[in-house]
């Protein structure tokens, strides 16, 4: 069968500074992999090329078999790939409720609607006639979630979740994964906090200055391997 999700030697640059290069990727369906790496490693320029937000200088992004290396981003979203930006990315004045209607626009059909995603996150039916800005940061990104959800994507890219969240309401937001991963969806997600990444993921890809630096079940490393790879030392 092919890999839910395929990426062949994907290179980006911004400019002149080659900010990914020649990342290799594959998950098959139910799987969680996370990208680790410092600040600038070059996580977010991965994850916005393969969701069509960056142009690659060169390689191949795969989805169910797929070449849609040359699609923009929305034919992605209807070919089952959405991702949550970094910052969440959330229209401020509109409701709860209408942000996530933003999603269903393109959205394949499958499980996930409105209803769904209010029972993911409990607390967001009630404030759904909330405006986005009056949310704390853990209930935004929430949305930013729910958002891509009810677009039924085949794979969620997620852009540091924890970003700026307290430890409570990232333990809260990684709680949900499993949810995620028994209706089938499966995850790509970037994450600057390790042990956190280790804690979720069946496969860990650690990035240097854009080069894959180390990849491979989480188990099979021992933390001062993967701090080697992080901080690109030995
Ligand atoms: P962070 O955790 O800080 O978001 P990251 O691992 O996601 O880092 P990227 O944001 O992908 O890394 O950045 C990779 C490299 O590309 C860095 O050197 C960064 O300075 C550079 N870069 C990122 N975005 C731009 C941009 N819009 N213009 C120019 N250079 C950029």
């Amino acid at each position: 069968m092919a890999p839910v999700l395929e990426v062949r030697s994907l290179t980006a640059d911004h400019g002149r500074l080659r900010a990914v290069s020649e990342v290799s990727l594959r998950l098959d369906a139910g799987e969680v992999h996370a990208v680790i790496g410092a600040n600038g490693a070059g996580k977010s320029t991965l994850l916005r090329a393969i969701a069509g937000l960056h142009p690659p200088a060169s390689g191949t992004v795969l989805l169910d078999g797929d070449d849609v290396t040359r699609h923009p981003p929305e034919r992605r979203v209807a070919a089952g790939l959405s991702l949550v930006p970094e910052g969440r990315r959330l229209f401020a004045s509109l409701t709860v409720e209408e942000n996530l209607l933003v999603g269903t626009h393109v959205a394949r059909p499958g499980p996930w609607d409105l209803e769904r995603v209010y029972d993911l996150f409990g607390w967001m039916r009630d404030r759904r006639r909330q405006r986005a800005e009056h949310l704390s940061g853990g209930e935004q990104q929430a949305v930013a979630i729910g958002r891509a959800l009810v677009a039924n994507p085949k794979v969620l890219l997620l852009d540091e979740l924890s970003l700026g969240l307290s430890p409570k309401v990232v333990r809260d937001m990684y709680a949900t994964l499993p949810r995620l991963l028994a209706e089938g969806v499966t995850v790509l997600l970037v994450e600057q906090d390790v042990s956190q990444a280790v804690r979720v993921a069946t496969r860990i890809h650690c990035l240097l200055e854009g080069r894959t630096t180390l990849t491979g079940p989480p188990a099979v490393f021992t933390p001062a391997q993967i701090e080697a790879a992080y901080f690109g030392l030995g």
